[in-house]
């Protein structure tokens, strides 16, 4: 409950500052009377986030079996029919030997935080895979299973070769295709002894331009760490809680106008762990895992 308060007060004071120095000018008189109406919106999501965190609805303890849908309907086809999915492979493989554009800062919050355009990403501790080559080996494995059940998949990049695009431009990709899900795929690199397994990782409303998405973002969040859960994936021991994570500074998600989440799908710097991920067989159980929870999200929120 301490918390629930805690996050309420956070969340309602991040609002605020982003109402009245987001875009650095007043807010126009005329819109005065939706400020109320926004306002009462802004406390009702709250409500269920808190709600959420206190166990009420998507909460972030771990599945029981019975917790998810029938897991035996991929046969269907066009179970995702009209459905437009964004997946977001971070990083890229031509990064690294570009500091000048990656460097730059780009917009990453409601507040005005800036973040660099990019990021080189991690690689496991032999150099033989980079982060970025296996986020999108994943993406691609999961995009071809969300096409076959009929979605529309929108990438945010789908070569390793190039540079970028920038955190704020994935988020823009995702937003103008409308799409009901985003997903961006990443994997860590944390050098602590034993630190291994997945992390999904959710927005915070402290900096989003569209606080309203924090529920449905966790209730995504929730439903992917579910199926990687029931696909044997471990959830981290260094990171998080029971394989779910809120965070307020990662600049995909706080730009995202549409439900969210980042997967760090394991460790490349544990060299057990890195050896799972070089796996075809352990790659595509991830994909079939974040396909699985995508699919529960659209189907039943
Ligand atoms: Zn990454």
């Amino acid at each position: 409950v301490v918390l629930a308060l805690l996050f309420l007060g956070g969340g309602a004071a991040g609002w605020a500052l982003s109402s009245s120095s987001g875009s650095g000018a007043p807010v126009a008189r005329s819109q005065a009377p939706d400020r109320g109406r926004l306002d009462a919106r802004i406390r009702r999501v709250e409500r269920r986030v808190a709600a959420a965190r206190e166990g009420k609805s998507s909460d972030d303890r771990l599945p029981s079996n019975q917790a998810e849908p029938s897991a035996d309907r991929s046969h269907s086809g066009g179970a995702l029919a009209g459905k437009v999915i964004s997946i977001d492979p971070g990083h890229n493989g031509g990064n690294a030997t570009h500091p000048e554009e990656i460097d730059r800062l780009v917009p990453a919050g409601a507040n005005g935080a800036t973040k660099p355009c990019n990021t080189t990403g991690t690689e496991t501790n032999d150099g033989t895979l980079t982060e970025a080559e296996f986020n999108l080996d994943v993406a691609d494995d999961l995009a071809a299973r969300l096409r076959a059940a009929g979605a529309k998949v929108v990438m945010t990049r789908t070569t390793n070769d190039g540079v970028g695009p920038c955190v704020n431009e994935r988020a823009e990709i995702a937003n103008h295709a409308d799409a009901a899900a985003a997903i961006s795929i990443h994997a860590d690199g944390n050098e602590t002894a034993g630190a291994h397994g997945f992390d999904v990782i959710h927005p915070s409303t402290a900096e989003m331009v569209d606080p309203s998405d924090a529920a449905p973002s966790l209730r995504l969040a929730t439903r992917v760490r579910n199926a990687l859960v029931g696909a044997g994936v471990p959830p981290a021991n260094y990171v998080g809680r029971n394989g779910l994570d809120e965070r307020d500074d990662l600049g995909g998600l706080n730009l995202s106008t549409v439900p969210a989440v980042l997967v760090e799908m394991g460790n490349m710097r544990s060299a057990e762990e890195a050896a799972k991920l070089e796996s075809p067989t352990y790659r595509a159980q991830l994909a079939g895992a974040l396909a699985l929870g995508l699919r529960h999200f659209l189907e039943s929120g």
